[in-house]
């Protein structure tokens, strides 16, 4: 739905050149939720306003839809971008009009006749659980209503692309968990593809399927969100987990300090059990994460087996075979 290929952004300012973006390329699947993971001033902003050009890159292709959008004339490109709605942090809403008038704003101005407008706002009012706020001003709304009614302004001419530009940023979590539940929802109803832009982790745990790892312009990391957390190399577990480490953790005799991967189906069965019935090893739990990403569980633990010399290795082998991905740590 969304092909970004080789895309560059120079910003000039005056005789000084900055590469906001070099050489980025990703594939957003239709009716995905895709997240670009970065710190501030990775580029993430100049990414997503390259996909509907808000900035025309300085080289590369970029697709959306089945459109080369850089070939598009000026009309031409006004209607690709009926197709991509966008919301953003601080929700860009006209203070003077109404709930129900920012709403209707793109309509009015796709010049959809006024009888069309008014069912179509209220088909959204309710979508977005607004209906009694049609008549309020936005200085009237909480942040996370504000972002409903940007969301629903975004919906409005039935776009087949969303972008959202940190779109949670400025909401507290339990706003934030809200508006994702809503953006989740949306998703599913409407199949439509959503590509957002984010420094915070939870967003992309809570609805992203897939992920790139933006780090100075360039994507660094791209997959699935829980494949690369499964991984205990990648970028995305390093900075979603803290490094399990021996720091703090006394030696037992013959203790093996471990560090196991939990994703799926293996973190679904009783493993320390395992390891003492089958095999005679104790497991003691020291540190460690379990949750659901994407409805999967996934998580790491540090723990330290005890046993009989023979015995701990084959409860490693064992480990290993079941996809536990065991790796050793040093006592300190
Ligand atoms: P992010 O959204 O990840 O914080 P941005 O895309 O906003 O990153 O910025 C990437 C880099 O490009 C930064 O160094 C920023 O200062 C620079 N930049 C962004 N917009 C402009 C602009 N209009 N003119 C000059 N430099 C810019």
């Amino acid at each position: 739905m969304i092909e970004l290929r080789d895309v560059s952004k120079v910003y000039r300012q005056g005789k000084r050149e900055v590469i906001a973006l070099d050489g980025v390329s990703l594939r957003v699947a239709p009716g995905e939720v895709f997240g670009v993971l970065g710190h501030s001033g990775a580029g993430k902003s100049t990414l997503i306003r390259c996909v509907n050009l808000l900035e025309r890159p300085t080289a590369g292709e970029v697709q959306v839809d089945g459109r080369d959008m850089l070939a598009l004339g000026p009309r031409e490109l006004r209607q690709a971008r009926q197709g991509i709605g966008m919301i953003f942090q601080h929700f860009n809403l006209f203070s003077s009009q109404t709930v129900a008038g920012n709403i209707a704003y793109p309509l009015a101005i796709a010049g959809w006749p006024p009888g069309r407008i008014r069912a179509r706002v209220e088909e959204l009012l309710a979508l977005v659980d607004l209906t009694d706020k049609a008549q309020a001003y936005p200085a009237q709304l909480s942040g996370g209503q504000k972002q409903r009614v940007g969301i629903a302004r975004a919906l409005a001419p039935r776009p087949r692309v969303l972008l959202s530009d940190e779109a949670t940023s400025a909401l507290d979590p339990e706003t934030t968990r809200s508006v994702l539940g809503l953006l989740r929802d949306i998703n599913r109803q409407l199949g439509l593809t959503i590509l957002l832009i984010t420094h915070q982790m939870e967003v992309l745990k809570e609805i992203c399927r897939s992920v790139a790892v933006l780090e100075r312009g360039r994507v660094v990391e791209q997959g699935k969100v829980v494949d690369l957390l499964a991984q205990p190399g990648t970028r995305l577990s390093a900075l979603c987990y803290a490094p399990l480490a021996a720091g703090g953790w006394p030696a037992r005799p013959g203790g093996r300090l471990v560090r196991l991967s939990l994703v799926g189906d293996a973190a679904a069965q009783p493993v320390l059990a395992v390891l003492a019935r089958r095999f005679g090893v104790d497991a003691t739990l020291l540190e460690g994460t379990l949750e659901r990403v994407g409805g999967v569980p996934v998580g790491r633990l540090l723990v330290e087996l005890t046993g009989a010399p023979e015995a701990l290795e084959q409860a490693l082998d064992h480990l290993r075979e079941q996809r536990y991905r065991p790796e050793p740590v040093a006592h300190d």
